[in-house]
């Protein structure tokens, strides 16, 4: 019996705007060392009588999220009340978008290999907009709440059951990641639970069409996390069918440090939310030139950039992987292209010395010495020959420690390129002395060229630029 494995995801990402999704508290990222509430209102501590406004920040990266993931805009949607009792939920329910959310039929596509040559597209049924709950801290037999989480914005991203492998589950997390930052919607780390993902797994026959029973996998805080978790239901499942059993819908917990499993709730305690639409807010109603204006800050997906940087530029894994992982330095090479600077040169410098100098340093590309437009300036020069390879490599040491101005250390170093004419001299020079290496030439004997070569560059210091030595010496015969 061979089994294929279907999963779905639910990923909340939470999104950094400023305030909370009903109120002006703040929506804080971090919350360590913050003392707890410190950071509530009676708009998300659900007083009664209190009125909850939604926040425009959130709405709008909630859109330009939905626009990053190819959805629909919805021009009318409308908020939902889920309603449970738990600990940290005192209000009762939460604000969310059960009946008709904001951006539904997406698509995401990503690579599914190291090499950059196998994609896959995965659906998106909705992200859709809701709020996070509280926290609760269990401590000395005592339940300790803390409020400052409560009703932060989270975009709540559910995809169709497209994935056959954990591989792909976790190249689109990697996806999702980018997507979040590229946009500055989220950090998007799942360490600090600001990316958290339910994985609905099933298996079923090849072949087969029927969707056998699922089981829905929550509590992974991080990718490998998310790997174990998925392998280990996988093999839990399989074992089930094998002894000729049912696996039972439910919902299960995953304990990374023990690598296991456990059962959170089965079909038979399935809360029943009894949703209804909110009764205090305003269905959400959007112009389409503003949905359009929202587009324009949404940036080239990383999937998109991807292809242009390996069919358009030809890099290879090592220059793609450089640009695409760190949000800062992907910004950063695409802002010298805009500024006119030849991708293959930028990727370079950046990827190589640049890169290695920040790990050495442990700094960002925004912490280096030098300007953004000083870089601008030190690929400019390289590309009309005023500073040759040779001496970029010192320039570029000097930019890393100094901060200098490329000009300034080429004029301070003199490291400029020798001219044409006394290149010409040097060749001259090397011809009288030895005439039979033009002769050679002449009669088309190519070897003398890399002698002649090296002959001049020793003669200049290493200061010619070797495209030139080559054009003056093919001149000669
Ligand atoms: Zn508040
Ligand atoms: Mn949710």
């Amino acid at each position: 019996m061979s089994l294929e494995i279907i999963i779905g995801l639910e990923v909340h990402l939470k999104l950094n705007s400023p305030n909370k999704l009903f109120c002006r508290c703040a929506n804080v990222q971090n919350f360590d060392g913050l003392d707890p509430n410190t950071h509530v209102c009676p708009v998300c501590t659900g007083q009664p009588g209190a009125l909850a406004v939604l926040s425009q920040e959130p709405l709008e990266k909630s859109v330009q999220l939905g626009l990053a993931l190819w959805c629909k805009v919805n021009k009318v949607s409308s908020f939902d009340r889920k309603s449970y009792f738990y600990p940290d939920l005192p209000m009762g329910y939460q604000i969310t978008q059960q009946h008709i959310p904001t951006n539904v039929d997406g698509e995401v596509s990503f690579f599914v290999d190291k090499e950059f040559s196998k994609a896959k597209h995965v659906r998106i049924r909705d992200a859709h907009i809701e709020t996070d709950t509280w926290k609760t801290t269990q401590e000395n037999g005592m339940a300790y709440l803390d409020y400052n989480r409560a009703a932060t914005p989270l975009v709540e991203i559910v995809t169709h059951p497209d994935f056959r492998s954990a591989d792909e589950v976790i190249w689109f997390l990697q996806e999702l990641q980018r997507i979040a930052r590229y946009n500055n919607f989220s950090d998007a780390e799942m360490e600090k639970g600001q990316m958290r993902c339910d994985v609905n797994i099933s298996l079923r026959e090849e072949w087969s069409t029927e969707l056998r029973t699922r089981v829905e996998m929550k509590n992974m805080s991080s990718f490998s996390a998310v790997r174990r978790a998925i392998e280990h239901e996988v093999e839990r499942q399989t074992v089930v069918y094998a002894a000729w059993n049912d696996v039972g819908q439910e919902t299960r917990g995953w304990d990374d440090a023990e690598h296991i499993s456990y059962m959170m709730r089965s079909k038979e305690d399935a809360m029943d939310y009894r949703y209804i639409p909110d009764p205090d807010l305003p269905p959400v109603i959007l112009e389409q030139s503003w949905i359009d204006k929202q587009s324009k800050y949404v940036v080239e997906s990383p999937y998109t950039r991807i292809v242009r940087y390996t069919t358009e530029y030809w890099f290879n894994k090592e220059y793609v992987n450089g640009l695409i992982n760190d949000v800062q330095i992907n910004m950063y090479f695409e802002e010298r292209i805009a500024d006119g600077c030849l991708p293959k040169s930028t990727a370079t410098w950046l990827v190589w010395p640049i890169a290695r100098w920040m790990n050495e340093n442990e700094k960002s590309i925004t912490e280096v010495a030098f300007s953004p437009a000083d870089f601008t300036t030190f690929l400019h020069l390289q590309a009309s020959g005023d500073l040759i390879n040779q001496h970029a490599k010192t320039v570029i040491k000097d930019m890393l420690l100094t901060g200098k101005a490329p000009q300034t250390i080429i004029d301070e170093k003199w490291l400029k390129p020798v001219d044409a004419g006394q290149v010409k001299t040097w060749i001259e020079e090397i011809f009288a002395e030895k005439p039979d290496l033009l002769e050679d030439l002449k009669w088309g004997n190519m070897k003398p060229l890399g002698f002649v070569t090296g002959q001049v560059m020793k003669r200049s210091g290493w200061s010619a630029d070797p495209k030139i030595v080559q054009q003056e010496l093919r001149r000669m015969f």
